[in-house]
C-alpha cells in the first residue's frame, strides 16, 4: 500500500531527533530511567510572565482567528526587536508569524524554490532543511565543513552555480554550535548580491551565544536585506517549544507569498500563543538571562569533563546548547558507526545522544546540554565508562 502514497511523501525522511525521543519516552514509560541528551529543547519552564499573558488572553476570550500573518501588535513588537537587537529595519507588513520556525521555513522554501533550483546547505546540518528543500522540488547542494565547522564565503563561492537560488545559514548552528564570523557574513552578503541568490538565515539560537555577539546578515551592507529572509522564533530563547510560534522577516513580496500559503494551510498560529509571544518580547528579559547563565555553567562543565575522556574530540560550542563530538577514533570492533555507538550507549548506559548520521555527519554525536547539571554529570561518567569498556 505504501506505493499508493505520493512520491513526495515516499521519499521523505522523518525527523531523526523526534524518532529518538519517542524511543526514549517508550523506555521511560516502561520504568527504565534514561538521561535524554537528545532533544533540542530548553529544559526550563516557559517564564511565568509569558504563561500569565496567555492565561489572561484566554480569560478575556482572545480565542478566535486572527490576521493570517499574526496580530499587528505582535508584528510591531517583532519589528522593534529586529531593530534593537539585529539592527534591521522592517515594517509590520514585512513580517509573517507562523506555527513555529519550522512551518515558516517550510513555507519560505515553498514560496521561493522549485524544480531546477539549487539551495546551498552547509553540513553538518539540521535535516529538516534538507527535507523541506526537497519537498519544494529544489535540490539541496551540500557544503561539507570540517571542524570547527565555520562557514566561509570561499566555501559558498566554491558551490555557487547558475542554478543557485538560495543559501541556508544557521548561526549559531544546530548541531555544531558554530558561529559564522562577521567578516565572512559580510563577504557572503557581497557574493549573494553579485550572484543574485537569496539568503535564508535561521537565527533561532541568536540569544544563546557564548563568545562575541550575534550578527544578522540582513544588517550587513546595503541591499542584502532585499535578498534575505531572517527567520526566528520563541522556542529556544524563551523555552516556548510547545507554543508553536516563529516568524520570518523579509521583502514584502516574499512575506506576502508566505502569508498566502499560510492562509491555505494553517491560517494564523494560535491567538493565545501570539499574546504569549507579545508578552515575551515586551516583558523583562531577566529570565532569559537566568537561562543563559545556566547554559554557560553547563557548557563550561562539559568542556572540562569531556576533554578528560580519551578518544573523543570537539570544538567548544560558541552558541546554542549542543556539543558536536567526534567519536571516529572510538569506532572499532562491533561498533563501526556513530549510529551504532549511540544505540549501544542507549542500550547499555541509558544515555540518549543523537548520531551524526542525523545531521549528515557520520562519525560524530550531538550531545544536548538542555538538561540539568546533575544529569550531565551522571551522563559524562557513563559515557566515560562506555568508552573504556569498548
Ligand atoms: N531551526 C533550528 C536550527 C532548530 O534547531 C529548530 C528546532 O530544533 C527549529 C528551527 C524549530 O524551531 P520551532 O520550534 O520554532 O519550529
Amino acid at each position: 500500500m505504501r506505493d499508493a502514497l505520493s512520491s513526495r511523501v515516499q521519499h521523505l525522511s522523518s525527523s531523526p531527533t523526534l524518532a529518538l525521543d519517542e524511543k526514549v519516552k517508550a523506555l521511560q514509560t516502561s520504568g527504565i530511567p534514561v538521561i535524554n541528551l537528545g532533544l533540542g529543547e530548553p529544559d526550563f519552564p516557559t517564564p511565568l510572565y509569558i504563561r500569565r499573558a496567555a492565561a489572561l488572553a484566554m480569560a478575556r476570550g482572545f480565542t478566535h482567528y486572527t490576521e493570517t500573518p499574526g496580530i499587528l501588535e505582535l508584528r510591531k513588537a517583532i519589528t522593534r526587536k529586529l531593530l534593537s537587537d539585529n539592527h534591521i529595519h522592517y515594517q509590520p507588513s514585512e513580517i509573517v508569524v507562523g506555527v513555529g520556525t519550522k512551518q515558516v521555513l517550510y513555507h519560505a522554501f515553498q514560496a521561493l524554490c522549485g524544480r531546477g533550483d539549487e539551495v546551498l546547505v552547509p553540513t553538518p546540518t539540521w535535516t529538516t532543511y534538507v527535507e523541506q528543500i526537497k519537498l519544494s522540488g529544489a535540490t539541496p547542494v551540500f557544503i561539507p565543513l570540517l571542524p570547527p565547522f565555520k562557514l566561509t564565503a570561499q566555501d559558498v563561492q566554491n558551490k555557487v552555480s547558475r542554478h543557485t537560488k538560495a543559501l541556508l545559514l544557521n548561526s549559531p548552528s544546530n548541531p555544531t554550535g558554530a558561529v559564522i564570523k562577521k567578516s565572512e557574513l559580510i563577504k557572503i552578503a557581497h557574493l549573494a548580491k553579485k550572484k543574485g541568490f537569496f539568503v535564508i538565515s535561521d537565527e533561532i539560537y541568536e540569544k544563546i551565544f557564548y563568545k562575541g555577539q550575534h550578527h544578522s546578515i540582513a544588517s550587513l551592507g546595503a541591499g542584502i536585506e532585499e535578498l534575505t529572509l531572517t527567520v526566528n522564533g520563541f522556542s529556544k530563547a524563551y523555552a516556548m517549544t510547545g507554543w508553536r510560534i516563529g516568524y520570518a522577516a523579509g521583502p514584502k513580496w516574499i512575506i506576502q507569498a508566505i502569508t498566502s500559503l499560510q492562509s491555505q494551510t494553517t491560517s494564523n498560529t494560535s491567538s493565545i500563543a501570539q499574546k504569549a509571544a507579545l508578552a515575551a518580547l515586551s516583558g523583562s528579559q531577566k529570565s532569559l538571562n537566568l537561562m543563559f547563565r545556566e547554559f554557560q555553567t553547563r557548557r563550561q562543565f562539559l568542556i572540562n569533563a569531556l576533554s578528560k575522556i580519551n578518544g573523543i574530540s570537539f570544538a567548544p560550542p560558541e552558541g546554542a546548547f549542543y556539543f558536536f563530538i567526534d567519536v571516529r577514533r572510538l569506532l572499532k570492533g562491533k561498533i563501526r558507526t556513530s549510529a551504532k555507538w549511540c544505540a549501544r550507549l542507549l542500550d547499555e548506559k541509558k544515555i540518549a545522544v543523537v548520531p551524526g548520521e542525523a545531521f549528515l555527519a557520520p562519525g560524530y554525536v550531538r550531545l544536548s546540554f538542555a538538561a540539568p547539571l546533575q544529569e550531565l554529570q551522571k551522563a559524562v561518567e557513563q559515557i566515560r565508562d562506555f568508552t573504556q569498556e569498548h
